[in-house]
């Protein structure tokens, strides 16, 4: 069994509230979401973070980015969200399956408005 948190939640070892599936993505809510819409996205293959998927398996890479914007589709986002890739501990990675978080439903900019 492994330790890692998302490659469980591949598995279904651990509950997820998933929203889209393939053979190589998940994508599935953050159980502490920070936006109306906070969906994470990864690859089924365990990869440590963005810098490392994109170095071993670029087309992988690009299906994560396209699942990214078709959820934002499906979340009704259109083209209005923010996608984004923690890595390292110093930008507040915390758990080491890449994933790129998809957040929408609020104003992003700053000064709001
Ligand atoms: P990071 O801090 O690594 O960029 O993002 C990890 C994200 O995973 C956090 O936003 C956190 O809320 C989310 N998370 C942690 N544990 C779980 C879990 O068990 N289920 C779900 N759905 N999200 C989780
Ligand atoms: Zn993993």
């Amino acid at each position: 069994m492994t330790d890692c948190l998302f490659c469980r939640i591949v598995a279904g070892e651990i509950p997820a509230d998933v929203v889209l599936r393939t053979d190589e993505v998940v994508a599935f809510r953050d159980i502490s979401p920070q936006a109306p819409v906070h969906v994470l996205v990864i690859p089924t293959e365990h990869h440590e973070n963005i810098g490392a998927l994109a170095g071993s398996a670029p087309g992988l890479t690009a299906t994560v980015l396209a699942t990214a914007a078709q959820v934002a589709q499906q979340e009704g986002l259109g083209d209005q969200f923010r996608l984004v890739f923690n890595t390292g501990t110093e930008a507040g990675q915390s758990v080491f399956h890449v994933h790129g978080h998809v957040l929408g439903g609020r104003d992003f900019t700053w000064p709001p408005g």
